[in-house]
């Protein structure tokens, strides 16, 4: 892998380049406890120390909501929808945010591709940031807290700049013609990526390795937790949406005023809704709200054997949007006997 070194002021510079090769998104803070991924148009805008974003990064390729089909029912006919995808420059990601894209990946574009998302994916570049731990963090028990792939570009804080780790060719082809904002790494670096990664591992809250989890949920199915916790959630599906994997989606055929043509679309789902489980004959194969956060415990801590991780990255999210204040990583803390600070 090749390494260089940019300083704070070089990397304004650098925002600027990537601005000229597509849309730019980066976090920018959009409340007082809230960040997302937005459009740039000043770079001084983007924010290098942020949390989490609201929405996780997956929405620039799998759309909340998109026309897939246009129909016409008199001639039976299907017409595909062609993805008109942008050039897109998301900048900011952190490593639990990269391995999500990676689990979205191996999801959507296994044998039977999808190509919506691959269209779009084709088209994003990845540029990652380091970050520190906050309470709600727990990707270092999912054994991700540093990525080693899924990035063009990976930014790593320094006192006076960044240590960029380049991954990919198109990393080197966003490096390479910018010699003048680009340095070699010193000695003096490399020690300050080690005090950053020091400090980083030193900050969470809970250690270990978590890898065994799956094991104790599935011995554990009937663990009072399920009863307690479940009567205290909303079924709004804060957690879902906002989840950096969760995938799953809905598909509804709108017709037009003439009865004649229509289109078909797809939009976010979440399996805390009511409407999730239910199928023809109003049958309902998840009918109360215990089934459906008892699933959502299950889906998320089972392993996805592309990236050989679990499906929760241990962003946090579902716990710091959750309405309720149910507390995901202490409730499998719980659930499995670790120890550690919730
Ligand atoms: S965000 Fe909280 S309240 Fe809403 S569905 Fe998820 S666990 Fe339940
Ligand atoms: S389950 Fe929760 S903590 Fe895990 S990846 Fe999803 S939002 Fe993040």
């Amino acid at each position: 892998m090749r390494y260089v070194k940019i300083s704070k002021e070089n990397t304004y510079k650098f925002l600027e380049h990537l601005k000229a090769t597509g849309a730019l998104y980066a976090p920018q803070k959009i409340s007082d406890r809230f960040y997302d991924f937005c459009a740039i148009s000043d770079v001084h805008d983007v924010e290098f120390e942020y949390d989490r974003t609201i929405r996780p990064p997956r929405r620039f390729f799998h759309l909340p909501d998109e026309k897939m089909f246009n129909f016409d029912m008199t001639r039976h006919e299907l017409t595909p929808v062609k993805t008109q995808a942008e050039h897109i420059i998301l900048f900011g990601v952190h490593s639990c945010d990269i391995v999500g894209l990676r689990i979205m990946d191996a999801e959507f574009l296994d044998e039977q591709k999808d190509s919506y998302y691959e269209t779009r994916r084709k088209k994003g570049i990845i540029i990652g940031l380091s970050c520190l731990p906050d309470e709600y963090c727990f990707c270092n028990v999912r054994r991700i807290e540093f990525v080693d792939a899924g990035f063009d570009l990976f930014f790593h804080e320094l006192p006076d700049g960044f240590l960029v780790r380049v991954g990919t060719v198109t990393g080197h082809k966003l490096v390479d013609p910018h010699p003048e904002l680009f340095e070699e790494v010193s000695a003096d670096d490399t020690k300050n990526m080690e005090l950053f990664e020091e400090k980083r591992s030193s900050m969470f809250s809970i250690y270990g390795n978590w890898d065994n989890l799956r094991y104790f949920l599935e011995l554990r199915m009937d663990h009072p937790m399920y009863d307690r916790e479940s009567e205290i959630c909303l079924g709004c599906g804060n957690c879902t949406l906002t989840c950096p994997t969760c995938r799953c989606y809905d598909v509804k055929d709108l017709p037009a005023i003439n009865q004649v043509n229509g289109e078909r679309v797809r939009f976010w789902d979440s399996c805390q809704f009511r409407s999730h489980g239910l199928v023809a004959g109003d049958h309902n194969f998840r009918a109360t709200k215990k089934d459906r956060f008892f699933n959502r415990y299950h889906c998320k801590n089972a392993y996805c054997p592309e990236t050989t991780t679990s499906y929760c990255v241990g962003c946090g999210r579902c716990t710091y949007f959750c309405p309720a204040e149910i507390n995901f990583k202490r409730n499998l803390m719980e659930i499995a006997g670790y120890r550690g600070a919730v």
